[in-house]
């Protein structure tokens, strides 16, 4: 590419895993992506005051009117506002709104932030072809900082929706070297928290899949090296159709060398269980079984394609199912039985697999996907709540190694407000239903990060010009898209 370069990632982290302070440490005065103004609220107490607070535990609570008070990063005391005798550096007026834990999006891709428009690819008409005509071309064709311009973007749409936690499967075949570095300066420039990892695959020949294996292990490395509580890893795997015995055995030794959980796709289209049949002579959630892929740090996303005795191996093992539906329904591949998978046991979260940063939307799509599966109006509520609202915070909880997404005192202050004065009685026991159908439809105002302010009032409180990065990432997805 020509021209002078316009806040690209620096080579020196293209080639090295070095560790990224914030933007607000760490800015290159020369880098006109961002303002010469530190717009980041640095405050190390926060009081939100006069909200509807959703406390999550013991048992999930609302609490009318109450105070949340925030010091260092994490919940000290929540209590109506009355009973709030302390003040703090900064407050945070959430009449008539709603304090909720942040969301978790537990399975996307921000690469795919660049294919929003585009049109140069060939009909599909089954999953496979999706993949050929469309992801695994656009893939092929990112830069390092494509891969840097479309996780910040990414990220950006996940503040606005109030997604405080991302558990991200990146691919970019040509560049691989590097790439997490990139994702993972865009994570800490953003402020929010963020589980990477590449997915290695055989499909790209020998060579990049060695890179594949070598960037999972030094991205991995780095994490448990610098303990951020904003950045982890896992060791990504593409799917168990595009990775040979020899790969998975070698990806199963350093990832267990490592004692990291692995992140693949599962059983995402009928075809994924045929080729394993034909080829290997078992079903791939066995084959991944054999390999030790499975376990209580990995996660399996889709699983729409699985039998009962699958699904038997995935509690066994207490492995993580990440469930799609607004993926699965795009891509035609089925609706995955989660209401079996959470009765045999499972734990099944909900991730979008980047067709959206928006967990409420995903929340709704997921009702009626199980609705019209079981042509049943009556069923899924429960597990598709569950899977957001439970355990989506315990698969988070695994893979970075703390609790996350709990609004209880000495929890992390990660907070979603949202613009909610609810017009029907409201209480820990009918919240889900509030959330399907009224908070969903309604604005996020201010979104909170281990007390760090990233959105208030419906704005951006970083130090990014969003704008900046919206020109930047159309002129790089341009090219992008002209070398497809
Ligand atoms: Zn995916």
């Amino acid at each position: 590419m020509g021209g002078p370069p316009l806040c690209e990632v620096p080579k020196v982290q293209r080639n090295r895993l070095a560790k990224h302070a914030p933007i607000w440490h760490s800015r290159n005065a020369f880098d006109p992506t961002f303002s010469r103004e530190y717009k980041t609220i640095m405050t190390s107490s926060l009081l939100i005051e006069n909200g509807t607070v959703l406390v999550t535990s013991p048992a999930p609570t609302i609490l009318q009117d109450a105070s949340v008070l925030v010091e260092n990063g994490r919940f000290v005391r929540i209590c109506p506002k009355s009973e709030m005798k302390r003040t703090a550096d900064k407050r945070i007026d959430a009449s008539r709104k709603l304090v909720l834990p942040g969301f978790i999006n537990a399975h996307t891709h921000f690469y795919s932030s660049f294919a929003r428009g585009l049109s140069k690819t060939k009909p599909a008409t089954t999953f496979v072809d999706v993949l050929k005509n469309l992801w695994w071309r656009l893939d092929s064709a990112l830069t390092i900082d494509d891969c840097y311009y479309s996780a910040l973007l990414a990220l950006l749409d996940s503040i606005r929706h109030g997604t405080t936690t991302i558990i991200d499967h990146h691919a970019s075949p040509r560049a691989v070297v590097g790439s997490l570095a990139a994702i993972e300066k865009a994570v800490t420039e953003t402020g929010l928290r963020a589980c990477l990892c590449y997915e290695l695959s055989d499909r790209d020949g020998e060579q990049i899949a060695q890179q594949g294996l070598d960037e999972n292990v030094s991205f991995i490395r780095h994490c448990q090296k610098q303990k951020n509580d904003r950045v982890t890893a896992l060791f990504g795997l593409h799917a168990a159709f595009t990775l040979g015995d020899k790969t998975l055995e070698t990806a199963a030794k350093l990832g267990h060398d490592l004692g990291a959980g692995f992140h693949i796709h599962v059983a995402e289209a009928a075809s994924d269980q045929e080729f394993s049949e034909a080829n290997f002579g078992m079903r791939v959630v066995e084959r991944l079984k054999k390999f030790e892929i499975l376990g209580r740090q990995s996660i399996a996303a889709h699983c729409v394609h699985v039998n009962p005795r699958e699904m038997e191996i995935l509690a066994e093992t207490q492995t993580a199912v990440v469930h799609n539906p607004q993926s699965n329904m795009n891509n035609a591949v089925g609706v995955a039985d989660i209401i079996t998978m959470e009765r045999a046991g499972v734990l099944v979260g909900l991730g979008t697999d980047a067709m959206t940063s928006n967990m409420l939307e995903e929340l709704r799509a997921a009702l009626w996907a199980q609705h019209l599966s079981a042509k049943n109006p009556a069923v899924g509520f429960v597990e598709v709540g569950t899977a957001l609202f439970v355990n989506n915070p315990k698969i988070a909880g695994r893979v970075f190694g703390f609790p996350l997404g709990e609004l209880r005192e000495g929890g992390l202050a990660d907070i979603v407000i949202m613009d909610y004065d609810p017009p029907t009685p409201l209480d820990g026991s009918n919240y889900w239903g509030h959330m399907v159908f009224g908070v969903s439809q309604a604005a996020v105002d201010t979104t909170i990060v281990g007390g760090k302010v990233l959105m208030e009032n419906k704005r951006l409180a970083l130090d990014i010009d969003e704008q900046r990065v919206n020109a930047r990432a159309r002129e790089l997805a341009t090219k992008m898209w002209q070398r497809l």
